[in-house]
């Protein structure tokens, strides 16, 4: 038997609730009062987490081993109108439990709190499972919950106990055996959940595919009560492909990837040979909402041995793969595989490479396939997938045969190979620009020079750009070059179109700018590529301004390189201070006017914004005369 002292006696100590954790509460029980069943899920899933955990843990601490037959049992009191949970799990100590129950270690809450409240109803449940805020939603149906909890490996229990409402209260406690109770005090409105007929179809729909069994005790017509084992617990991937419907796979795939979209993309194979395994993966048909902010790049593939779910940190493949869910099962390594043998094995090694295989080759057919299909999955992964551009020298060709690309030739996607299929005969470089985001790159200044030639140019605007063109190097044997720093290729080809206005005499005008402006810039110069702008920032023998920005952005510290000032011959500004230069006037003042508009037009902070400001107002006032 387990039990408290009863609770809230003066030897429970009370303690308040992280700041997060309240407000989190608040939401997940106001907001998702429709899907209240959810909690079910949540707290089996749980159990079953901490029975994997401790079967994982046994490996190596035989002291911990699972009782035979692990089980997670559910009982409800129509009497007392409580539910209980209970599992032979890992367990918790007293510490674990402020630290699990009471904070929330990660930092997606805040976002989290806002996707709700924005959140269209039907999409409120898998935000719950995305955010793993899982165990608050016992408050949803219960206004008390009383954790009771034996860390397995040690003697003593600890409780919880709390109302959902800014506090909880910590105590000990009796339990004979290591695991953990979970007692919810059913909420008036909540008694549905204690019909057993209501507990085994949630329990069907959302927890069948746990592997351990789930058993639930039922009050039959006499007053007596069975204890039934409700979920299936069969591995789905082991079943012939022909008995299994698109239900069931796609019932599979949220629950091994606790998704709710249906996937993309579904492959089940059983592999032959020197290591035999079983795989069941998914694309998701949609990018997870904390996907870009997790914090770990790894890949989340299931491993199981024998059936056993061993871990999900087998790194079944490549990070830039990271999107892929699901299952492989082999009976090819031992039950108690430990941590350091996952490392070694060189049966891990083939089955790697054999997974990784496969899933590249589904990628390539369906980009081949292509359609609207395939450029979603682009847009919700494919600047994940851009990541082997950079880092996967393996596959690096392979991606870029299918990565899909935004460009100035239309709104849509472009291939590489379609780019080419474009190029004016003479070009024999693949030019790109980078920038913040498509908006910002489709006016830049950059490009007029290349749109006035009819050169087609690649805009990249996911963080990952700034790094794999240059580790690229080269697609078909055309060359990747920035457009920021291809101001001497324009030459080589016409413009379509006339050019507007005489152009200005610049020999005086440029050796009066680099002499006011000194250290600032590099370099000043007349260029051909602007056509409407009057000027243009370039680097060179340096990362283009946009890429620097991004790499300090995400932390890296570079030196400063002064830029390049080009100036658009042709443009009544710089036509009007050539005239002021030719009649002996100054232009010091204009200069670092100029050079700010550069930078402005660039999207680069400007090193004095208020000199700026103050400058520009005596310019307009017609006031400058220095
Ligand atoms: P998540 O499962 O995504 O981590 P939850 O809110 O569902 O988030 O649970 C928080 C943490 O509480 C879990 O990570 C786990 O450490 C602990 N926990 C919850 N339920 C149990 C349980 N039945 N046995 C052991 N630990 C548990
Ligand atoms: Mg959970």
């Amino acid at each position: 038997m387990s039990g408290t002292d009863s609770a809230n006696t003066p030897q429970m100590e009370q303690h308040s609730f992280s700041a997060e954790v309240g407000q989190l509460l608040d939401l997940v029980v106001n907001s998702l009062y429709s899907d209240r069943e959810i909690f079910l899920r949540e707290l089996v899933a749980n159990a079953a987490d901490a029975i994997d955990k401790r079967r994982f843990e046994a490996l190596t601490t035989p002291a911990l081993a699972l009782p035979e037959n692990p089980s997670i049992r559910i009982v409800p009191d129509k009497k007392t109108k409580t539910l209980t949970l209970s599992d032979d799990g890992l367990g918790m100590s007293r510490e674990e439990l402020v630290e699990n129950l009471g904070t929330i270690a990660r930092s997606g809450t805040r976002a989290f709190g806002e996707k709700l409240t924005h959140a269209k109803p039907e999409e409120r449940p898998s935000l719950i499972g995305q955010f793993g805020v899982g165990f608050y939603s016992a408050f949803m149906v219960a206004d008390r919950v009383e954790v009771i909890s034996r860390k397995a490996g040690t003697d003593t229990a600890a409780s919880w106990v709390s109302e959902g409402k800014g506090a909880y209260a910590l105590g000990s406690a009796q339990r004979d055996h290591a695991g953990t109770d979970i007692i919810l005090y059913m909420k008036d409105d909540a008694t549905e959940f204690l019909d057993s007929w209501r507990l085994r179809s949630i329990i069907r729909k959302w927890a069948d595919h746990i592997s351990w069994p789930v058993i639930l005790r039922e009050e039959k017509e006499d007053g007596e009560s069975e204890d039934q084992t409700v979920n299936e617990g069969t591995a789905l991937w082991k079943r012939p492909k022909s008995d299994i419907t698109p239900e069931q796979y796609k019932e599979f795939y949220q629950h091994v990837a606790r998704a709710f979209d249906e996937p993309y993309t579904t492959l089940h194979w059983h592999a032959e040979g020197t290591t035999e395994f079983t795989a069941l993966l998914f694309f998701p048909g949609a990018r997870p909402m904390d996907f870009m902010e997790q914090s770990s790049r790894e890949s989340r593939i299931h491993l199981h041995v024998k059936r056993m779910f061993i871990t999900d940190e087998a790194h079944l493949v490549p990070n830039w793969l990271r999107f892929v869910q699901g299952v492989v099962d082999t009976d090819d390594l031992p039950l108690n595989v430990s941590r350091e043998m996952l490392q070694s094995t060189p049966v891990l090694a083939r089955i790697r490479k054999a997974v990784t295989r496969r899933v590249v080759t589904e990628l390539k057919n369906r980009a081949q396939a292509g359609g609207d299909e395939f450029i979603s999955f682009w847009e919700n992964f494919g600047l994940v997938v851009k990541e082997g551009l950079w880092e996967d020298s393996e596959h690096r060709q392979e991606i870029a045969e299918f990565a899909r690309f935004r460009s100035t030739h239309d709104d849509g996607f472009t291939t590489l190979d379609d780019y080419i299929s474009r190029m004016k005969p003479e070009q024999e470089t693949i030019y790109y620009l980078v920038g913040d985001n498509l908006e910002a790159l489709k006016a830049s200044a950059q490009l007029e020079g290349f749109r006035a030639r009819g050169l087609e140019v690649l805009l990249l605007s996911d963080a990952v750009d700034s790094f794999w063109p240059d580790r690229l190097h080269s697609y078909k044997d055309k060359i990747f070059r920035s457009v920021a720093q291809a101001h001497g290729d324009l030459e080589k080809f016409a413009a379509e179109s006339e050019e507007q206005g005489e152009p200005a005499e610049m020999d005086k005008l440029i050796p009066a700018l680099k002499d006011a402006l000194g250290e600032a810039v590099k370099d000043v110069r007349s260029t051909v590529r602007l056509t409407g702008s009057a000027v243009v920032l370039t680097t060179e023998g340096g990362p283009d301004l946009a890429i620097q920005r991004l790499m300090r952005r995400s932390g890296q510290e570079l030196p400063a390189t002064p830029p390049v000032l080009e100036l658009n011959p042709r443009h009544p500004l710089i036509r009007a201070l050539a005239d002021r230069v030719e009649k002996g006037e100054g232009v010091s003042e204009h200069a670092r006017i100029l050079l700010d508009l550069a930078r402005v037009q660039e999207g680069e902070p400007l090193p004095d914004p208020s000199g700026f400001a103050r400058s520009l107002a005596v310019l307009l006032a017609g006031k400058v005369d220095a």
